[in-house]
């Protein structure tokens, strides 16, 4: 094994999580003797992906945020609502943003090795952990892993459901947007293609990413998003001329499949560590938990695997819900419609970080239509 290939850590895949564990590291300030390697096989750019999520206080990248809102919408043929969210705030990082912050960090630091380079394979042995890329073995005591190889395979109720959208930063002639409210979610669209709704991000009264967003089995053609988006604004923002600024695409797999959050010395982080929240697609702050909760285990010490901020409880909500929109008991726009109606928006984000407690559950769950997410959750249960 040639020296130059032997490290600490590797961080295998530069995105949101390897980046996220990364800084973090970093900032300890107890890993400067490391030597890490940071590898992925694109170079950083981050520019097709924004971030949204919520919180109460302020948060670790703070000073990313593009933008935040103290009050929500929520929209619906026969319902629509809007919450104010005190003491959360929802906001957004965008992901170029995130890229040149967390680089401008790293470079700073000559500990660490970034190498841009294909990962073909992993292994977590103990005294024989490493990663091939490009014809190269390198070693380390830790590889944290944030590559999906693979999608998957699903074995019994198992679901993976796909959440699929485009987006559009829209820039309008005339102020049209009201900057102050972020709609959340807005299912006055056809659902004709299942479960199907539009969220609207308004960053001035000019200008906002307006994004459709699917809960389906399958991706639809290019042009069927466009359409989605298009009709939506103009039905409900009529005669508005506008341009579009910048896009983005992107798919979010939503699966009860358990990824396991280790393989030996490989420790496996973001949607690749079960991040991703089933049945919303979130992951941004379980990312955020996730890595805070591994540095903390480094400093002290502590074994690495299960610190998934996810627990059994959480999962097989997720996994009832899941099975809900997949199976579609209930069409997607009702179940979200009954959730918003009967709670409120503070209990629901809480609810959707796992963050409830058991009688704040139940609050919740029976406010959803008892029959199909009870049917659901006994074949959960029993796997049949
Ligand atoms: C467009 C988009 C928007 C999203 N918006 C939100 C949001 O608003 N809120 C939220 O909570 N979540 C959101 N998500 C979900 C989730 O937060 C992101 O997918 C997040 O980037 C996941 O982080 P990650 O580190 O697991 O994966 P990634 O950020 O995708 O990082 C994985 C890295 O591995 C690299 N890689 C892959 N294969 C190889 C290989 N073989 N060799 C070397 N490198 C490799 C990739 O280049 C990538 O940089 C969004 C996802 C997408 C796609």
């Amino acid at each position: 094994m040639n020296a130059s290939h032997k490290y600490d850590y590797i961080i295998a895949g530069a995105g949101c999580a390897g980046l996220s564990l990364l800084v973090r590291l970093i900032a300890s300030g107890r890993f400067a003797d490391k030597r890490i390697l940071l590898l992925d096989n694109k170079s950083a750019s981050g520019n097709e992906k924004t971030w949204c999520f919520w919180e109460e206080t302020r948060g670790y990248f703070e000073e990313l945020v593009h933008k935040e809102w103290d009050t929500i919408s929520f929209k619906s043929k026969h319902f629509v609502k809007e919450y104010n969210i005190a003491p959360y705030r929802y906001k957004m990082i965008k992901g170029g943003d995130f890229f040149t912050h967390c680089h401008d960090i790293i470079r700073q630091h000559n500990n660490i090795t970034i190498v841009q380079g294909t990962i073909e394979n992993l292994s977590g042995k103990t005294g024989d952990t490493w990663v091939q890329y490009d014809g190269i073995k390198a070693t380390a005591d830790y590889i944290f892993n944030s590559i999906l190889f693979q999608t998957p395979p699903l074995r019994k109720k198992e679901i993976l459901l796909l959440q699929h959208f485009k987006g559009w930063f829209v820039e309008t002639f005339e102020p049209v947007f009201n900057p102050r409210i972020a709609t959340f979610m807005d299912f006055r669209t056809s659902q004709h293609h299942g479960a199907a709704f539009v969220y609207v991000m308004p960053f001035t009264a000019h200008q906002a990413l307006v994004e459709y967003t699917l809960f389906t089995a399958s991706l639809l053609e290019p042009k069927e998003y466009e359409a989605g988006i298009r009709d939506y604004m103009n039905h409900f923002y009529p005669s508005v001329d506008y341009k579009i600024l910048q896009q983005e695409f992107g798919i979010i797999p939503m699966t009860n499949h358990p990824f396991p959050s280790a393989n030996g010395n490989v420790i496996h982080i973001g949607t690749a560590g079960g991040q991703t929240k089933a049945s919303t697609g979130y992951t941004f702050q379980f990312i955020q938990k996730h890595s805070e909760a591994l540095v903390n285990a480094l400093i002290k010490g502590r074994p690495l695997s299960g610190l998934s901020p996810s627990t059994k409880k959480f999962s097989f909500y997720d996994s009832v819900l899941l099975n809900v929109l997949a199976t579609n008991k209930v069409p997607g726009d009702k179940v979200f419609t009954q959730l918003f109606r009967k709670n409120d928006a503070k209990n629901i984000l809480r609810f959707l970080d796992n963050q409830t407690s058991f009688s704040e559950d139940l609050r919740i769950i029976t406010s959803l239509p008892i029959f199909p997410f009870f049917k659901a959750a006994t074949e959960q249960i029993y796997k049949v």
